[in-house]
């Protein structure tokens, strides 16, 4: 069932008193990555929820919301196939009412703390996460769902969204799911539409230079700054490094030396196109 509307999904809500609800919030354009959070809430819930919202509030003026690629049809299809009970897909006045302009002028957001926000894809995406966190609040006020699902994919996503649950004592219990890959290595992402078959070839670099650091690792070298320093053989004049961090997966702090709670991210652009990819260093 396709919803637009608050009012319809609430009523809906209602009728599911007593069964467990799992929510997936994307922003469209469904993959495989997608698919498999979409699986893992059908195992663990009653009934399934997909928000499909391309998210104003968290898109920099100069960044892509305009251009993101937007496939309700498709995702609806999809959608079906795997038995979601409903796809919620409102329209950015359904969510933020009226006003050309939304800003925390005129909005209420949340803004997560400035220690997890200062680093990885915080430190350029300005104001990104107070965008994801106050639409995510939102959907789960809206849903209130029991359980919801996230992909490893967007690793500093998912350790602000826990911290926001938990500070904020929202009912839900978050689920991490891990990233799905293209046989290649390559990360699933919408954004892979915008790379030309060159382009994803030269995007391998980033996973590879992921896997070199977990085999580094594995073979025993835990110094951080050695660990990152395996990654420059790697890079050519076709990936622009973003950034390339080791910290502790959960909390998102540095740490004197890496351990098997360590996670690499890494954030490229290639061809333009701003891609992220990590690796937890153990499992
Ligand atoms: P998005 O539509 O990009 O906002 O993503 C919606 C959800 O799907 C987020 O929780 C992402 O982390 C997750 N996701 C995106 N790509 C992947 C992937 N390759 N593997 C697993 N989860 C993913």
């Amino acid at each position: 069932m396709l919803l637009h509307n608050i009012e319809e999904l609430r009523k809906q809500r209602k009728e599911w008193q007593g069964l467990k609800v799992g929510l997936v919030p994307t922003m469209g354009a469904l993959h495989e990555g997608h698919l498999s959070l979409i699986k893992k809430a059908k195992e663990t819930c009653d009934r399934v929820v997909v928000s499909v919202f391309v998210n104003p509030i968290q898109f920099g003026p100069s960044e892509d919301f305009d251009k993101y690629p937007r496939t309700l049809d498709k995702d609806m299809e999809l959608c079906n196939k795997e038995g979601v009970d409903i796809v919620f897909a409102p329209s950015p006045k359904e969510m933020y009412g009226e006003g050309s302009r939304l800003s925390n002028d005129t909005l209420t957001y949340v803004c997560p703390p400035f220690f997890y926000v200062n680093k990885l894809c915080g430190k350029t995406r300005t104001g990104h996460f107070d965008g994801v966190c106050t639409v995510v609040l939102k959907l789960f006020n809206i849903v209130q769902p029991d359980y919801a699902f996230f992909g490893q994919k967007d690793a500093q996503q998912v350790v602000i969204v826990k911290k926001m649950v938990k500070d904020l004592n929202v009912p839900v219990e978050i689920i991490q799911c891990p990233i799905v890959r293209e046989e290649s290595g390559l990360a699933l992402s919408s954004r892979n539409k915008y790379l030309s078959e060159e382009g994803k070839k030269d995007a391998l670099v980033l996973s590879g230079i992921l896997n070199n650091i977990k085999a580094c690792y594995n073979r025993g070298i835990t110094d951080i700054k050695s660990l990152k320093e395996t990654a420059y053989s790697f890079l050519t004049e076709k990936q622009d490094l973003e950034y390339l961090e080791i910290l502790d997966r959960d909390t998102l702090e540095e740490q004197e030396s890496a351990d098997d709670n360590s996670i690499a991210l890494i954030a490229c652009r290639v061809e333009g196109v701003r891609l992220i990819d990590n690796i937890y260093l153990k499992g």
